[in-house]
């Protein structure tokens, strides 16, 4: 065989298969030819980041499915990825920033990482005029419980849904999250952040420092969450940097589209 024939069969190869995988992303779009459920997840590929080959379903139709390594600082936690029960960071410290109240109080934390690098956040914020806040960080998993319950308590269970997430599911218990505000919002957490000057450096600037806006305007079918202009995710420098370049949530950077 001629040494060209070679590369150019692989290279048919990759083509084929891209194109393939193509067709099957189509198809899973198109309610009318869309495969039952039990198949569909079946097919559905592992993608290399951020799933583990040993995330495991968790829920008998398989739409719940819970991350073998929460500690990974790229971990996907959302509506359909839950972190094992009772799960806690290994490393969870206070970062010396501004809070919106003065008591110590859990949710104050971070992992260690993202502690580091939201204070870094905070000084350049400072250095540029602005006035950041920080009102809430951790959750335990027994806290989120604690909410979800009260609200399908006082709600009903599809008003919780919407608006709470269950235990396990919620990125705060990752340590890799704060919520951030400002004098001006009056500590409020509301999306009219995004027209303050402190909200639009943000949406400009956290990726310098390893953040994403975690649940972008207009991806609510993606993420499964309304916007929140301050719910600030840390990822690490290189990755936040790519996710906001492509403009895209983690879900699809990654790959990965739960659906609610
Ligand atoms: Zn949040």
């Amino acid at each position: 065989m001629k040494k060209w024939i070679i590369p150019v069969l692989v290279s048919i190869a990759v083509f084929l298969t891209a194109c393939s995988e193509d067709t099957s992303e189509q198809e899973k779009e198109d309610p009318e030819k869309a495969a039952p459920k039990e198949t569909e997840v079946s097919e559905k590929e592992e993608p290399d980041l951020p799933a583990s080959a040993g995330d495991r379903k968790v829920s008998e139709d398989g739409s719940m499915i819970e991350v073998e390594e929460p500690e990974r600082i790229d971990v996907i936690v959302n509506k359909q990825r839950k972190l094992p029960d009772g799960y806690e960071p290994p490393d969870l410290t206070e970062p010396d920033v501004p809070f919106s109240f003065e008591e110590f109080h859990p949710k104050k934390q971070m992992r260690e990482e993202a502690a580091r690098a939201l204070e870094a956040l905070f000084e350049a914020a400072e250095e540029d005029g602005l006035d950041l806040v920080a009102a809430s960080g951790y959750r335990s998993y027994e806290r989120q419980k604690t909410i979800y319950e009260n609200s399908v308590a006082e709600n009903g269970e599809e008003y919780a849904n919407r608006y709470s997430a269950k235990p396990g599911t919620s990125e705060h218990q990752t340590g890799l999250a704060m919520d951030v505000t400002s004098a001006e919002m009056a500590f409020r957490l509301e999306q009219s952040f995004i027209e303050t000057d402190e909200g639009s450096w943000l949406e400009e600037n956290a990726h310098r420092f390893g953040f994403v806006i975690r649940y972008p305007e207009g991806k609510t079918d993606i993420t499964g969450y309304a916007y929140e202009p301050w719910h600030l995710r840390y990822i690490g420098e290189k990755l936040a940097a790519e996710v906001h370049e492509q403009e895209e949530t983690l879900e699809e950077f990654f790959g990965l589209y739960p659906t609610n």
